[in-house]
């Protein structure tokens, strides 16, 4: 089975509701038209991630269906439910339609303690949850100067995989390649970095038995409409998550083009 192309947008703290909704609904319809045009069909999957209180009105633009826009979370507790104040967990966010939730993006990682301990739990309470996850890792500059990104990223992954619980389906685990010092500085990697790093990635997963045939590989971190055709072209990037370019319909649509 080839593994999907998934292009994913972090609208990240952006976005009023209403905003929201409109740039959903523009990204639906273009969506629609594009399926007609390319017949992408189940093979490419587009979603977003608004902020927690926007994603009740960006609901009634997505589903779960082939060619539909689908509703991701941005992060998500570690637990079900309690005395967790601030926090909101899987059950809360399914009732909203939320069907994957971003994990350990770098900067909750870097803003908000989200270490690797606690980046396990949360993707182990996700799956318990019957949520997907994507799960972010990637190297900040200083780890890529000094040579170890390989081994900062692959200790990432064996933190949030390595302790899962074997009765959780690690199949619905998609992981995001994100190198910190890519994000948001319009400094992307080239196509052979993206690339390298996903073919270490993808040894390693073939190591611990996590390769699964379906398992898609993601990079993220200045993605815009100019460079994604490069990237997917390199070899082993199965799409994106993308932040900026993902807060205007037509960038985030000739993404999606780029990928059809
Ligand atoms: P960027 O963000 O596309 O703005 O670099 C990517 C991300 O943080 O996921």
């Amino acid at each position: 089975m080839a593994r999907p192309i998934w292009i994913l947008g972090n609208w990240k703290q952006n976005l009023l509701r209403a905003p929201a909704a409109a740039l959903a609904q523009a990204l639906a319809e273009g969506l629609e038209r594009a399926q007609g045009a390319h017949a992408a069909g189940e093979a490419l999957r587009v979603g977003v991630a608004p902020t927690y209180l926007a994603l009740d009105a960006v609901r009634p633009h997505t589903g779960e269906g082939p060619g539909d826009l689908r509703l991701l979370t941005q992060d998500i507790a570690a637990q079900d439910s309690g005395a967790f104040t601030g926090e909101v967990g899987p059950a809360m966010l399914a009732e909203l339609g939320v069907g994957a939730a971003i994990i350990g993006h770098s900067e909750r990682r870097a803003h908000f303690g989200d270490h690797d301990a606690l980046v396990a739990a949360k993707v182990q309470c996700a799956l318990a949850g019957g949520m997907d996850v994507v799960l972010c890792v990637g190297e900040s500059l200083e780890q890529r100067d000094a040579g170890n990104h390989e081994s900062v990223v692959i200790s990432q992954l064996s933190a949030a995989l390595g302790s899962l619980d074997e009765a959780l389906p690690a199949g619905r685990v998609t992981l995001a390649y994100e190198p910190v010092w890519a994000i948001g500085t319009g400094r992307t990697a080239t196509p052979e970095q993206a690339s390298a790093m996903h073919r270490v990635i993808r040894s390693w997963l073939d190591e611990q038995g996590l390769a699964g045939a379906d398992r898609s590989l993601l990079y993220g971190g200045s993605v815009k409409p100019h460079n994604a055709a490069a990237l997917l072209a390199a070899g082993d990037i199965d799409g994106f998550l993308v932040g900026g370019a993902s807060l205007d319909a037509s960038k985030f649509l000739d993404i999606v083009s780029a990928a059809s």
